[in-house]
Order: C-alpha cells, then sequence, then structure tokens
C-alpha cells in the first residue's frame, strides 16, 4: 500500500491534525504545549473546531466501506510493519514523550513496549474474528455468528499515557474493520501523532485512522455527530461519566474508563524489604500520574506499620528527581504547574486534617531545572478515609498510608471507596490472597504485584467509578466493544424436498 504520509512534521512548532492521510492546519484556536522539565513552551497545537473533526469523520466514512471488505490477514499486515516501524523509531518517540509529558526514557520505554503489546495483539486479527459456526443445527440448516465493524468510531485519551493509551483503542479496532477518529490529549500530543504517522507508513490507507487535535469542542462533536457509532474514552472520572452520559443518551456505544485510588494492603506476614521496593515503584514511578499508580497502603497491625513506614522513608532518600533527559532519574516532573500545585495542595490539607508528613516534597527544586513543575516524593502517615486527601484521586508523588487493625477491615475500606481499579495485596499466606482477590469490588487485582496492568490479550478495566460501561478496554472485550454481532442461521435444502408450512415456533422436535 501507498505511504499516505509524505513528510513527518512533528518537529515543527505547530501541532496539527491528521485528516485523510495528511498532515493538516486548521483556522481557529491554538494552546501552548510546554515541556514539564524546563517549564517552558515548546510548541503550540492547533485546537479543532467543528468543521475540522466533521471533515475527519467524513474521511473515515469514505474509507471504511474498503476497508471493511479488506480480508482481516491484510488488515493484520499493516499492524505487523506498524510493529516494526514502533520498534525502529522507539527513541524519537520516546524522547517525544519525554519532551512534552516528562517521564523519563526508561519509563516512556515501558509505556511504548506495553502499547506495541496491544499491537501484537491486533495482528491477531484473522483468530479472533474467526467467529462461532454450528453445523447441521436442524435438518440441512446450519448456524453461524460473525463479528462485524462498527463503522467509524472515536477515542479520546488523556495525557498520561499518550503513546500506550491511544494504542488499547485504533490498532484493535482497524483490525476489526473499522475506520477511527482519534482526540488525543492537548497536553502532549506528538508522540500521538508521530506513532499514527508511522502507522500510515506501514500501508494503512487514509482515512483509516484521522488525528484531530483540540479539546471540548471536538469531543462535543464527536460525541453528537450520528456518523460516530461508538466512543472510547480513557480520563478522569467527571469527564468518564459525562462522555458516557451523552455518547449513549446519542444512541451511541460507549465505555468510558475513570480515574482511581489504588490501594495495596500490606499484611503482617508480607516479606516488608520487597513489599517496600515494590510499592516505591508503584507509587511514584511516573510521579505517580499512572491510573493505576498505587496511591495508598493500608498497613495491617501497629507493628507493621511502623516497620513499613521505617523502611520506605529509608529507601526514599534515594529517589532521584530530575529531567526526562537523563535516564538515571527515577522520576520527572508533573504535567503542569497547574497540576504541582492541586497536588501540593492536597498534602497541605493531608496536613491540615490531622495526617503526618513523614517525607515531604513540596518546593523541591531540581538544578538547572528551576522552573520545571517538580514535586518531590511524599510519604503521608495516619491517613484516614475522611479526609479530602484520601477520598479525592490526587496524581501525584504521594503515597499515603492508612491504619488498619485486620485484613477484613483493609478490605472495606478499599470496598467503601468511590473508585475501583486496581488493588493488591502483599502476603504470604494464599489462603487470605485467594480470599481477597475473590471478594474484594475491584477490577484488576494484584497479588504480590503492586501494579497489575492486564497483558494485551486480557482486558483492562476497573469497578463502580472507574468505568462507565460493560467491556473492559483492549483484549477479548475490546473486539467485542469494536464489533457487532450478528447471526446467520442458513438452510440448503437437498434437492426435491420441500418444508410444509409451519405455524408454530420451530424447534428440533
Ligand atoms: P481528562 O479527563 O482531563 O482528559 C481526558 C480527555 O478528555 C482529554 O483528551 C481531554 O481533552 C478531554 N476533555 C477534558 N475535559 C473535557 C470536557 N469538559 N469535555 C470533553 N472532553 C474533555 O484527564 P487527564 O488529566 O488527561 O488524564 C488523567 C486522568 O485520566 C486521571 O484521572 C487518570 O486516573 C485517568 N486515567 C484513567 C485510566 C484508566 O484506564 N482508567 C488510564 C489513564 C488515565
Amino acid at each position: 500500500m501507498e505511504n499516505a504520509i509524505k513528510e513527518k512534521t512533528n518537529d515543527a512548532m505547530m501541532i496539527g491534525h491528521l485528516i485523510d492521510g495528511e498532515i493538516k492546519y486548521s483556522s481557529g484556536p491554538t494552546q501552548d504545549v510546554y515541556n514539564p522539565s524546563s517549564g517552558k513552551v515548546s510548541k503550540k497545537i492547533q485546537l479543532a473546531k467543528k468543521e475540522t473533526v466533521e471533515e475527519a469523520i467524513t474521511s473515515a466514512q469514505a474509507a471504511f466501506p474498503e476497508w471493511r471488505n479488506t480480508p482481516a490477514a491484510k488488515r493484520a499486515r499493516v499492524m505487523f510493519r506498524f510493529k516494526e516501524l514502533l520498534e525502529q523509531n522507539a527513541e524519537k518517540i520516546c524522547e517525544l514523550i519525554g519532551e512534552e509529558h516528562g517521564k523519563i526514557s526508561h519509563d516512556a520505554m515501558g509505556e511504548l513496549q506495553r502499547g506495541i503489546e496491544n499491537v501484537e495483539y491486533a495482528c491477531s486479527a484473522p483468530e479472533i474474528l474467526k467467529g462461532e459456526h454450528s453445523k447441521n443445527v436442524g435438518q440441512s440448516i446450519d448456524c453461524w455468528s460473525e463479528f462485524q465493524p462498527l463503522g467509524v468510531v472515536a477515542g479520546i485519551t488523556p495525557f498520561n499515557f499518550p503513546a500506550m493509551v491511544p494504542m488499547w483503542m485504533y490498532p484493535l479496532a482497524i483490525v476489526c474493520g473499522n475506520c477511527f477518529i482519534l482526540k488525543p490529549s492537548e497536553r502532549d500530543p506528538s508522540s500521538t501523532l508521530y506513532i499514527a504517522e508511522l502507522l500510515h507508513e506501514a500501508g494503512l490507507p487514509k482515512g483509516v485512522l484521522n488525528v484531530v487535535n483540540g479539546n471540548k469542542e471536538a469531543v462535543d462533536t464527536l460525541l453528537h455527530d450520528p456518523r460516530i457509532e461508538a466512543v472510547s474514552f480513557v480520563g478522569s472520572t467527571p469527564i468518564a461519566e459525562y462522555i458516557y452520559s451523552t455518547a449513549t443518551a446519542n444512541g451511541k456505544r460507549c465505555q468510558a474508563l475513570g480515574g482511581a485510588k489504588n490501594h495495596a494492603i500490606v499484611m503482617p506476614d508480607a516479606d516488608v524489604d520487597n513489599t517496600v521496593n515494590q510499592l516505591l515503584g508503584a507509587a511514584f514511578g511516573s510521579s505517580g500520574e499512572r491510573c493505576m499508580a498505587l496511591s495508598v497502603a493500608i498497613v495491617v497491625g501497629d507493628e507493621t506499620g511502623n516497620t513499613f513506614i521505617s523502611k520506605m522513608k529509608e529507601v526514599m532518600k534515594n529517589l532521584k528527581i530530575g529531567a526526562y533527559t537523563d535516564s538515571t532519574n527515577d522520576f520527572g516532573p508533573l504535567i503542569t504547574g497547574e497540576h504541582r500545585d492541586k497536588v501540593t495542595a492536597y498534602i497541605d490539607s493531608a496536613e491540615e486534617q490531622g495526617a503526618t508528613i513523614v517525607v515531604d516534597g513540596r518546593g523541591i527544586k531540581v538544578k538547572g531545572y528551576e522552573n520545571g513543575f517538580f514535586l518531590g516524593a511524599t510519604l503521608i502517615d495516619n491517613v484516614t478515609p475522611n479526609m479530602v486527601s484520601y477520598k479525592e484521586e490526587i496524581f501525584g508523588p504521594v503515597l499515603q498510608v492508612v491504619r488498619a487493625s485486620n485484613m477484613q477491615e483493609a478490605m472495606d475500606i478499599i470496598d467503601n471507596h468511590e473508585y475501583g481499579n486496581g488493588t493488591c495485596i502483599f502476603t504470604r499466606d494464599g489462603e487470605a490472597a485467594r480470599y481477597f482477590s475473590d471478594h474484594i469490588k475491584v477490577g484488576m487485582v494484584g497479588i504480590n504485584i503492586p501494579l497489575p496492568v492486564p497483558v494485551s490479550y486480557h482486558s483492562f478495566g476497573g469497578w463502580k467509578r472507574s468505568l462507565f460501561g460493560d467491556l473492559f478496554a483492549y483484549g477479548p472485550d475490546g473486539v467485542r466493544f469494536y464489533t457487532r454481532r450478528k447471526t446467520i442461521t442458513q438452510r440448503w435444502p437437498s434437492a426435491g424436498i420441500r418444508e410444509g408450512k409451519q405455524f408454530s415456533m420451530p424447534t428440533m422436535k
């Protein structure tokens, strides 16, 4: 297939859209894109008006009939080439992620690898779309179910995984035969756009994937346009709820993944050194800006709590915080100065409400990057469920410790939280772990695993107010989401045999 993109334009100062296989620039408002490590504006992004989004939908609609009829194996071959290009250009992608998001290259590489794994799953399209077949369900009658594409579908994604989260969506949607409109985060769009260009270089026909940059106006256009059949969303819970209610009120299929508060239970029999090491990365990696970030440790028993706090305090001394350009750093800045101030305000409020600040990351300065949006790792003890900092998602490098006297009390605390994305337990007791995973009201559970992000051939999603909709993202649920089942019952009677009239419900009798 012809390479639809002739020239990559992401190095330019202005970030446009990818519509009908070409980078396009529209008139209208723009917004600054920051380098969070330096705190300086690095680029500007165009914010699509309704007309630009409609142009993208028209392009996708025009591409759909031919793409739908392209054999699944050929659609998958594009994904094989895409995977190779992602690997060949990994460094460039991680540089773009680092520059606009602030995450360090080792973390960006992990994000990209997780995205690539979703492309690998999409490569199995001929297998996953085989459908179901039953021969001879009645005399000369066969019955089968096939999974047909929906048409034009949309994805709206958050800033914290600009490469991976879009790849939870469009590789699978596209191999299932749909055309896709992606609206990435306006805060760090360059890697997302660059990756979409690579997919065209891999041979994707124009119009099958369009990327429109923008904010609420672009999103609302997608939610209201009758040509959009389904919407996948990942972001904060208030917006997820809005997306889900608006999309479904407009007759669209919708899955909207929201925010989180992920708890770890540390049992008295846990290997504390190992638990502390595991939770260190899970709490502070990527500055805590992960929907699976481990933000609350519930320690069972005072002795466990005291040991945990003193060991955690010790290892936190060695954390290295700095610009994305230095790969020896453990984590980088927060996404904006405004977000850094919001996280700081949560630490202030925990202190005001009576919690103990054990390690205080407020007000740190990184040498050479004094204007960067940095916040140091913070450890807070004696947090209780009535505190604002406990109830709300902080999305920063803050680990809060809640004390409980037994496992059931710890589980009740988790079950009473409004979010139910991920959770984990650290223990040596198999029976306790089994009880926990069986009963806890959370969608993704780890047993001695702090970030239980499911692999690409399972599916990702939370419970309670962490997910609006019925189907998880990617994997088998993703295939269900991006396809519509059709069941066909067919009779080819043998020559000369004729059925008589029948007014009762047909049965096998
Ligand atoms: P966000 O909700 O602010 O933005 C997400 C997307 O929605 C962006 O593309 C944005 O442009 C758009 N948007 C924002 N406000 C809107 C509005 N009023 N109307 C229509 N569209 C709007 O989220 P964020 O700050 O980019 O990302 C962080 C959040 O995402 C956190 O809450 C995090 O937990 C969540 N998240 C969840 C998952 C998950 O799988 N559950 C994964 C990653 C991130």
